[in-house]
């Protein structure tokens, strides 16, 4: 099962793993992400990225509230901070219980350590806890190593993805922006 954050980040990873021999499906969180038409955007093209790579992908129900009420006390936190591990943990759990719940998974591995933005040590050990406690593997990679975040970015344009512009969400976003919208 690979834990995809968002399609771009995926062209790699996905592949990759399937080229390895895992037979690889996709499950795609995004209780993140802010606001709902931003979550629809990149839901839709997690599911256009399924289709060309032709796995199915499992699509987590959008509870946008339950991860801010996990992160809320964190939030004034800078990106890359306690918040962004706590999220991290969130999203691999997710992932962890869906491929545990439908059964015949062994292996978990995540999308997120593609980011020239996120620490892929502290996504590793957490990935490696999270699917452990559900009976998983844990697949530890960092994608973005040997240009694969610059891969990823031929990648989706060359299959014309949708490209978000900040990490996901709403504090990713006040934060770039400078206000609290
Ligand atoms: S900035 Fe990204 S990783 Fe950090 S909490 Fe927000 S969505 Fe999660």
């Amino acid at each position: 099962m690979l834990h995809i954050c968002c399609a771009p980040d995926a062209t790699v990873p996905w592949p990759e793993l399937m080229a390895e021999g895992y037979e690889t499906d996709g499950f795609f969180y995004g209780s993140n992400i802010h606001p709902a038409p931003e979550w629809r955007l990149r839901r839709e093209s997690v599911l256009a990225l399924s289709g060309v790579i032709g796995s199915p992908v499992g699509i987590a129900e959008y509870e946008p509230g339950r991860w801010v009420d996990a992160t809320y006390e964190m939030r004034d936190c800078p990106e890359g901070g306690l918040r962004c591990a706590e999220c991290f943990a969130l999203q691999l759990a997710a992932a962890s219980r869906f491929a545990s719940d439908a059964g015949g998974y062994d292996f978990l591995c995540t999308t997120l350590t593609i980011s020239p933005h996120k620490d892929p040590a502290l996504i590793n050990r957490i990935g490696a806890e999270v699917s452990s406690l559900h009976g998983l593997g844990w697949i530890e990679r960092v994608w973005r190593k040997e240009g694969g975040f610059a891969l990823s970015v031929a990648r989706s344009l060359e299959l014309g993805l949708y490209r978000q512009k900040y990490c996901g969400c709403s504090y990713g976003l006040r934060d770039r922006r400078g206000d609290f919208s």
